[in-house]
C-alpha cells in the first residue's frame, strides 16, 4: 500500500497527528527511531485508520508516494538535523520534507536553503493546540515555498481545526515564516496567561476574593468580550480542590512559572526587530521573577513595601475585566505589529487577516476577539496599528479609565501588574505626539556626537558641546 504522507517521530504530537491523518482517511506511513513507539501506536489505535508499519527511513521513504511528503515530530533541535541528515539522500528532487516541531525559525530558514540547493521542498509548520489539538484538529501555520503547499496544504487544512467550518491552516510565507507566526503566537500566549494571572492577583490580593467565587467570575466573564479558551479554563483551574488537602488547587502548587523558550525567542527576536513588544516581554521576565523563589522570599524580610491600605473602588470587578481587556488587546496589537516588522525585514507578505483567522480555533489563544481582529485586516483600508481599527480605538477607549483606575490602585496596594501597567504606558507612548526620546538624542549626541534630526529642517545635525555649542550640519550616524 503507498501512503499519503509519512511520520517519523511518534512520541505524543507524532502519534496524535499521524492518528489524525489516518482518520481523515489517509494512509499514514509510521516509523520512529525505536520502533516500540511505532508498535504501540498500531496495538493502541491500529484500527483507526490505514497505517503501514516501518522499521527504517529506507522502508518509510519506499511506502510513501510521490512526491514523497515526510513529516518530522521529533525533539526540536539537533534531533531534527540529524533526521533530515538522514533522510535526504533517500529522496528525489520534488519530495517533501516536513517539520511540524516547535523549531526556531532561523533553523528553518537555514533547513529550507540546504535542502532546496537539493531540489527538495522543506516546510517548517507551527502546529498549536497542544496535544489534543494534535489529534482532533490543530491551528497550523505552514511556511516553505507556495508550490510545496500545493501538495501538502489540502492535507494540513482537512486535519486542521474549522471555525465555522473554516480550516485554521493557510499557507503563511516562504521559509520560516510558519515557524516564525507560531512563535509570536506562544509570545502573544505568555501575555494572555500573564494579564488572567494580573487580575486574579488584583481580585484576591486587592479585592479578598477567594479562587471559587474568581471561578463564577471568570466563567461570567467568557460569556462576553473575553470569551476565550484561556479564560475557560481559568475558570476550570480555579474552581478545583486539591483532594489531598481541601485547599484551593492553586494554593498547593508553587508559584514559579516554567517556560520551554518560545516567550523568550519571541522577546529576543523583538529586540532584534526594534519592535515593542513591552507586555511579551513582560511576561517573561514575570516568569524569571517567579522561578526566583529565594530572592523572593528574602525580599520579603528586607524590602519594604509602604502599601497604602485603601479601599479598592466601588466597581472593582468590572474595572479589572476592563483592565484584562484592554492590556489583552495591546499584546495582540504589539505582537501583529511585530508580525509587519518581521515581514519587511525576511521579505514575508503575511496576511494579517488570514493569521488572525487560523487562530480563532484549535490554539491556545483561541478568542472571540480574533474574528474581530481578521475582520479589521480584511479591511480594505487595514490599520497601522490594530489598536487604530475603528472598533478596537472605540472598545480601548471604553475601558481607558477603568484600567487607569486598576493600575493606579495595583501601585497603592503594592500588586505587582506589570503587563497592565506596561500596557497603558505603551498605549500613552503611543498616543503621544512627542516623547522624551528628544532629550534621549540630546544626550547621545552630547556625550557621543551620534547626532540628530531637526523638526524644522531636512538633514543631520551634531552640536559642538564642548566648542562653542554652535550646530553643524553631520553624517547620520543614527
Ligand atoms: P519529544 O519528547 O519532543 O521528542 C521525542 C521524539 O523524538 C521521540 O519519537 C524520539 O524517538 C525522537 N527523537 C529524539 N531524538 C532523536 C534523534 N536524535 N533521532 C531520531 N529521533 C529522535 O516529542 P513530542 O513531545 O511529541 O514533541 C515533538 C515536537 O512537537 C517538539 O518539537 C515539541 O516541541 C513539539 N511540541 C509541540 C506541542 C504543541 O502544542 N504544538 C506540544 C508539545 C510538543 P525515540 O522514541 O526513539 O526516543
Amino acid at each position: 500500500m503507498s501512503a499519503h504522507i509519512g511520520v517519523t517521530g511518534l512520541a505524543v504530537m507524532g502519534a496524535n497527528l499521524a492518528r489524525n491523518f489516518a482518520r481523515n482517511g489517509y494512509t499514514v506511513a509510521l516509523h520512529n527511531r525505536s520502533v516500540e513507539k511505532t508498535d504501540a501506536l498500531l496495538n493502541q489505535h491500529g484500527d483507526e485508520g490505514d497505517f503501514v508499519r516501518t522499521e527504517s527511513l529506507q522502508e518509510l521513504v519506499d511506502s510513501l508516494q510521490k512526491p514523497r511528503r515526510v513529516l518530522i515530530m521529533v525533539k526540536a533541535g539537533k534531533p531534527v538535523d540529524s533526521v533530515i541528515e538522514q533522510l535526504t539522500p533517500l529522496l528525489e528532487e520534488g519530495d517533501i520534507v516536513i517539520d511540524a516541531g516547535n523549531s526556531h525559525y532561523e533553523d528553518t530558514r537555514r533547513r529550507e536553503a540546504a535542502l532546496a540547493e537539493k531540489g527538495l521542498h522543506f516546510v517548517g509548520i507551527g502546529v498549536s493546540g497542544g496535544e489534543e489539538g494534535a489529534l482532533l484538529g490543530p491551528s497550523i501555520m505552514p511556511g516553505g515555498s507556495r508550490e510545496s503547499y500545493d501538495s501538502l496544504g489540502p492535507m494540513l487544512e482537512k486535519i486542521s481545526a474549522k471555525y465555522d467550518g473554516d480550516p485554521c491552516c493557510r499557507w503563511i510565507g516562504t521559509d520560516g515564516a510558519g515557524h516564525f507566526v507560531k512563535m509570536v503566537h506562544n509570545g502573544i500566549e505568555y501575555a494572555d496567561m500573564q494579564v488572567i494571572g494580573e487580575a486574579f492577583d488584583l481580585l484576591r490580593s486587592g479585592a479578598g476574593i477567594e479562587p471559587a467565587e474568581q471561578a463564577e467570575i471568570f466563567t461570567e466573564w467568557n460569556k462576553g468580550e473575553l470569551s476565550s479558551f484561556l479564560i475557560e479554563i481559568t475558570a476550570e483551574v480555579l474552581a478545583h480542590t486539591d483532594a489531598k488537602t481541601s485547599k484551593p488547587f492553586i494554593d498547593v502548587v508553587v508559584d514559579s512559572a516554567g517556560q520551554k523558550g518560545t516567550g523568550r525567542w519571541t522577546v529576543v527576536s523583538a529586540l532584534e526587530l526594534g519592535s515593542p513588544v513591552s507586555g511579551i516581554a513582560e511576561s517573561v521576565f514575570a516568569r524569571g521573577l517567579s522561578s526566583q523563589r529565594d530572592q523572593r522570599a528574602l525580599a520579603q524580610d528586607v524590602l519594604a513595601g509602604h502599601e497604602q491600605q485603601v479601599q479598592v473602588p466601588e466597581g472593582f470587578v468590572e474595572d479589572v475585566r476592563q483592565a484584562l481587556f484592554a492590556s489583552k488587546l495591546v499584546s495582540y496589537a504589539q505582537g501583529i505589529d511585530m508580525l509587519t516588522s518581521a515581514a519587511k525585514e525576511y521579505g514575508w507578505e503575511l496576511k494579517l487577516d488570514e493569521i488572525a483567522s487560523l487562530w480563532r480555533a484549535g490554539c491556545i489563544i483561541r478568542a472571540e476577539l480574533l474574528d474581530d481582529i481578521m475582520k479589521a485586516y480584511a479591511d480594505e483600508d487595514r490599520p497601522e496599528n490594530l489598536l487604530f481599527a475603528p472598533a478596537f480605538a472605540e472598545a480601548i477607549a471604553a475601558a481607558v479609565p477603568a484600567w487607569r483606575r486598576v493600575v493606579a490602585t495595583a501601585v497603592q496596594l503594592g500588586i505587582p501588574v506589570p503587563v497592565f501597567s506596561s500596557s497603558l504606558a505603551y498605549y500613552d507612548g503611543l498616543r503621544r505626539k512627542r516623547l522624551p526620546a528628544a532629550l534621549t538624542q540630546g544626550l547621545r549626541d552630547l556625550f557621543g556626537a551620534h547626532t540628530y534630526r531637526r523638526v524644522d529642517a531636512e538633514g543631520t545635525f551634531h552640536t559642538q558641546w564642548s566648542g562653542d555649542k554652535s550646530e553643524v550640519e553631520a553624517v547620520d550616524t543614527h
